[in-house]
Order: C-alpha cells, then sequence, then structure tokens
C-alpha cells in the first residue's frame, strides 16, 4: 500500500470502529507547547498534579516515546450526551462519567486498529495512547486539523463540537500530515463567563487547573477549600458548563457507542440518593466508570461540600 492508501484504509477503519475524527501530524518537539507548559507550571496552575511536572522531555518530543517515531495518529471519539435530562435540583456529574471507563474502552478500539495495519504493513514500531501517558493530545489534535484549542483550552471541532476524548497512535509510520484549521472562537466568551470559578483566564486559552471543578472534585486529594463553598453549582465529579455554553456544541450529535450509555438509574437519582448514597450503591452506579477513580471516600468528600 501507498503512504496514501495507507492512510485512507487508517481514517476508514477508525471511523467503523467509532471514533469520529482521524488526524495525522510529523513528530518532532513542540517547542512553543514546551514554553506554554513551563509557565503553566512555573504559575503552579497543575496543583497538586505533582505527576505533571514528571516526564517534560517525554511530554513535549513524541521521540522520546518512541525513538524511532515518524507520525502522531490523532483521533476523536464522541462521548456527548445528548438528551440528559437530570433530575430538577439533583446532583451532577461530567457526561463524559456516564458510561464504561473510556481509557479501556478506547485502548481496545486502538489495538484492532494497530493489529490490522501490522497485518498490512508487517511490523510496526509504535504505541497507543489514551490520556494514559505524558502526551500533549490536545496539541497533536490540533496541530493534525481535529479542531482547535478553544479559550476554555478544549479542542473544538466546527462541525463537531468538543464533547470528545482523544487518543493517539504515536509510530514509525510514514504517513501524510493534515494541516491545522483555524481558531473560530474569535470574541466570544461565553465559557469564560459562564465559569463558576473562573479558572479560565479573561483572555481565555489558559485554564488555571487548580481552579477547575473538575481538578477540585477529581484530582485533588485534601478538603475542598472552603472559597470555593457556593461555587461548584453542585457538580460533584467533573464539570459541563464550559462546554455546555459553548455555540459551537449545538452541532454535536449523541453519541452511538453501547458502551458511553449510562447507568439507567442514574439521571433519575434525586438529590436526596445522592446525599444518602452508600458504598455500596456507589458500587452498583459506578463500578466500570471513571467515577471510580475518586473512590466513594472522595465522591462523599464531593457530596458532603455542595449538600
Ligand atoms: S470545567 Fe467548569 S470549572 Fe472547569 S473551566 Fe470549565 S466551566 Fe470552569
Ligand atoms: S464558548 Fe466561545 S470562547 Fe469559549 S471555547 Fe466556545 S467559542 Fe470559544
Amino acid at each position: 500500500m501507498t503512504p496514501l492508501e495507507l492512510k485512507s484504509f487508517i481514517q476508514r477503519r477508525a471511523y467503523e470502529l467509532g471514533f469520529n475524527g482521524v488526524g495525522i501530524a510529523r513528530v518532532e518537539r513542540l517547542d512553543k507547547e514546551a514554553d506554554r507548559l513551563r509557565q503553566w507550571l512555573n504559575l503552579g496552575n497543575h496543583g497538586t498534579m505533582s505527576y505533571m511536572e514528571n516526564h517534560f522531555e517525554k511530554r513535549v518530543d513524541p521521540a522520546e516515546l518512541v525513538p524511532s517515531a515518524k507520525t502522531v495518529i490523532s483521533f476523536s471519539f464522541n462521548y456527548h450526551q445528548a438528551d440528559i435530562k437530570r433530575k430538577e435540583g439533583s446532583l451532577k456529574i461530567a457526561s463524559y462519567a456516564f458510561g464504561r471507563d473510556y481509557h479501556k474502552v478506547l485502548k481496545k478500539k486502538l489495538k484492532i486498529l494497530f493489529r490490522e495495519i501490522e497485518d498490512i504493513q508487517g511490523k510496526v514500531v509504535g504505541r497507543m495512547f489514551t490520556d494514559s501517558a505524558p502526551v500533549l493530545e490536545r496539541q497533536w489534535a490540533a496541530k493534525s486539523g481535529l479542531g482547535w484549542q478553544g479559550k476554555h483550552t478544549l479542542l473544538i471541532h466546527p462541525k463537531k463540537g468538543s464533547w470528545f476524548f482523544l487518543a493517539e497512535i504515536i509510530s514509525d509510520l510514514d504517513l501524510p500530515a493534515d494541516a491545522p484549521i483555524a481558531d473560530h472562537c474569535g470574541t466570544c466568551t461565553r465559557c469564560i463567563d459562564a465559569c463558576p470559578t473562573q479558572a479560565i483566564s479573561p483572555k481565555g486559552y489558559l485554564l488555571d487547573g487548580s481552579k477547575c471543578i473538575s481538578y477540585l472534585t477529581i484530582e485533588s486529594k485534601g478538603p475542598i477549600p472552603e472559597t470555593f463553598k457556593e461555587k461548584l453549582e453542585d457538580w460533584v465529579f467533573g464539570c459541563d458548563i464550559c462546554q455546555d455554553v459553548c455555540p459551537w456544541n449545538r452541532f454535536a450529535k449523541p453519541n452511538q457507542e453501547p458502551d458511553f450509555q449510562p447507568h439507567p438509574d442514574l439521571l433519575s437519582l434525586s438529590r436526596k440518593d445522592w446525599s444518602e448514597m452508600t458504598e455500596e450503591r456507589f458500587d452498583e452506579l459506578f463500578f466500570a466508570t471513571p467515577v471510580k477513580r475518586t473512590r466513594y471516600q472522595g465522591l462523599r468528600r464531593n457530596i458532603d461540600f455542595v449538600d
């Protein structure tokens, strides 16, 4: 197969496996992004996520992860829960966490694709990632034309919105690269204005992770600082606000992935059900979902904080 034919095969199979975007970028050290990351870390915007300081070179140079790498193939996977009707006054979790743990779901699909590529191409030196290693996923996805990084710093596609997971294959496959697409945020400031904790800088494109509700309710292990009392707006695991208000998400379509459908009881939980949630109920509802990351004690802390 020619590189172009192989690229078409990868695109076609990725779509058949359920991904909604595929883009390719040539491997290079991300010098500009490295400077921005250094600045972000120096500002302490990573809070207590000290792992963000580790493996700096690996994070900014994929050749440190796969020494013979030529390309980064980025994939997007839709998780949009289009018709969420949460019970009025109930507590909220981010919609990416409704279904099965995406790390497992996406990795399985990437493995299938990787095997099929090797069936055609012979041995490929490469690794697969989905939020699972020091890879600047959004930056690679932006470079390969999967969208632009909006003022909230998430990736947005002009026809698909921003509700997607990202995954990558970094390998020695020599494939034609795609071009980035333009930033369409324009003068919009909806995400900045709507963020209840002012985590997005006033000019956008910079997120103080230590103020983001996702960090406060998932990553941060200690007590949530009292300064955030009344600011979490009933979110107890992650937050969807900046994506909910983004005008580009009017183009988002509901996901079709059976593994990402919510537990039937999840959306009917009342505020009282959340308040009274036991460890057994937590296990039933969140056993295989991203929410298990906080364990019962973490979710309990969050529920008690907002309740
Ligand atoms: S996820 Fe929520 S808290 Fe975090 S930046 Fe977006 S709106 Fe703000
Ligand atoms: S809400 Fe507006 S400013 Fe924020 S990411 Fe979307 S388009 Fe950009």
